[in-house]
């Protein structure tokens, strides 16, 4: 029997240990963390995340998916609070389509206790890898309890260690490794938002919640126990940002002015700002993802993303299927299989590093524009009338399980469609007429 070790027990980590026990590998995870399921939450960290079908495509797999699904909250759309004071809500789809949000910590607890019940997965957590022999796949861990070193040794080795990956730092020693990392000029900060409230737009919570203010923005996202759980989007600098606010009046005048009905919901919004990280936002691209057979990245360690897009998390599950699947097309040769890997997903993670930059952009800017709706009600349409054929490129990504870089394309063909019937004269008051439904047939049938 194989054994692989995965160092790295995030989101990514305990799911590939599922797919690979299931293949009859034995497998070691190695954590630098307490092991959540013991221990108290970290300030700041439990970050909420959502998942959509292709995330959940991934988990069904290895029958993890009902679990998740108890923990989750679905969001059916996205609930724009306008600076002018009023509300918007704006659908995900014509079919009830969802996110579903939940708390990273409850997520990753989830995973870990169903990998956990195969016999052939093993955790080690408080074990951080501090030194790498790639040539002898040979690691050198730190025990965070007792300061002691150990070594471990396995045929492959899985870097599944996140965005700031050390394996990866291993490989880029290496000749003809290529690397880059891309920051955002914005980072994010978690606020809570607290159950209990009797605020009108507090009781929408099937839905994501966004105070969409050009240069910067509050999105915050349901919880199982009727909080919400916020993060703010600044720049790091410049007028408004982080860099800016520096006492309790900074903060209160951005949310007295900003954000005046989420402010009347965070009672703590004070302690919890200046308590909890700044987190920036990265894009990595590297490759190639592995040395011989002996290493491959996976998930944030090979290519982390903005998080707009909500799609870092599903892409490192995706990950998972996919090598499962190079696996059983390669008939196990380990090697043969993580080349067909990454030669299949390389063009994908391309394609949603690309879409999360470009969606960062149209929240913060778009989503209260005028234009940006128009499009989106144009985009319903057509889906309304061609259901089968005509989805938009957020469908695809969220609600499909459509290739990344097969949506992109797909998205850009339908563009046009969008853009002829945005050019008719007077389109907002006729968009329902049987003139431009005709007009929308003809484009599709031609
Ligand atoms: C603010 C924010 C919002 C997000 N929202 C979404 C969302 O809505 N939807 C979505 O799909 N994705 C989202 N993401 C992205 C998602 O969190 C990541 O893509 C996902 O966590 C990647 O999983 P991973 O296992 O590859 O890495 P991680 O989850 O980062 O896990 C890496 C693990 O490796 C461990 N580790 C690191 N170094 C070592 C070492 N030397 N030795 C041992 N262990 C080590 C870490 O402790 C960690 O547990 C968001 C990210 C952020 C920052």
């Amino acid at each position: 029997m194989k054994r692989i070790a995965i160092v790295g027990g995030g989101l990514t980590g305990p799911l590939l240990a599922a797919y690979l026990a299931k293949r009859d590998y034995e497998v070691t995870v190695f954590e630098r963390n307490h092991d959540p399921r013991t221990t108290a939450p970290q300030r700041g960290k439990s970050i909420n995340i959502t998942l959509c079908t292709r995330g959940f495509a991934a988990l069904e797999r290895v029958g993890v998916a009902s679990a998740v699904r108890e923990i989750c909250v679905p969001a059916r759309g996205r609930y724009i609070h306008n600076a002018d004071g009023s509300y918007e809500l704006q659908p995900y789809g014509n079919d009830g389509e969802a996110l579903y949000s939940v708390s990273r910590r409850a997520l990753n607890r989830v995973l870990l206790d169903h990998a956990s019940l195969s016999s052939r997965v093993t955790f080690r957590f408080d074990a951080k890898c501090v030194g790498f022999d790639l040539d002898a796949a040979t690691m050198t861990f730190e025990d965070g309890r007792t300061g002691d070193r150990f070594h471990a040794t396995a045929d492959h080795v899985m870097a599944a260690d996140g965005a700031r990956s050390f394996l990866r730092r291993e490989l880029q020693k290496r000749d003809r490794f290529n690397f880059a990392q891309f920051y955002s000029e914005h980072g994010n900060k978690e606020l809570p938002i607290p159950a209990g409230s009797r605020a009108e737009w507090h009781k929408h919570k099937n839905a994501l919640h966004i105070w969409p203010r050009g240069q910067y923005m509050l999105i915050a996202f349901p919880n199982l126990d009727g909080s919400f759980t916020s993060t703010l989007h600044l720049p790091l600098e410049g007028e408004v940002s982080f860099d800016s606010i520096h006492t309790e009046r900074d903060l209160v005048k951005l949310f007295e002015t900003s954000f005046p009905d989420a402010y009347a919901e965070m009672p703590n919004v004070v302690s919890d700002y200046f308590a909890n990280p700044t987190i920036p936002m990265v894009t990595i691209r590297c490759a190639p993802w592995n040395h011989r057979d002996k290493v491959l990245l996976i998930g944030d360690a090979a290519h982390a993303i903005w998080p707009s897009y909500g799609q870092g998390a599903n892409a490192g599950f995706e990950d998972c299927a996919i090598l499962d699947e190079c696996l059983e097309e390669q008939g196990g040769d380990w090697l043969a299989a993580t080349r067909a890997y990454q030669e299949r997903r390389k063009p994908d993670v391309e394609a949603v590093a690309d879409l999360s930059e470009e969606h960062f952009r149209e929240i913060r800017d778009k989503v209260g524009d005028p234009a940006f709706l128009l499009r989106k009600r144009v985009e319903r349409k057509f889906n309304r009338m061609y259901p089968e054929r005509y989805s938009s490129l957020y469908s695809l990504v969220a609600f499909t399980t459509t290739p990344y870089a097969e949506a992109l394309r797909m998205n850009q063909a339908q563009n046009k469609l969008v853009d002829a019937v945005l050019s008719l004269p007077d389109i907002e008051a006729r968009l329902d007429s049987s003139d431009v439904e005709r007009y929308i047939h003809a484009l599709m049938t031609s």
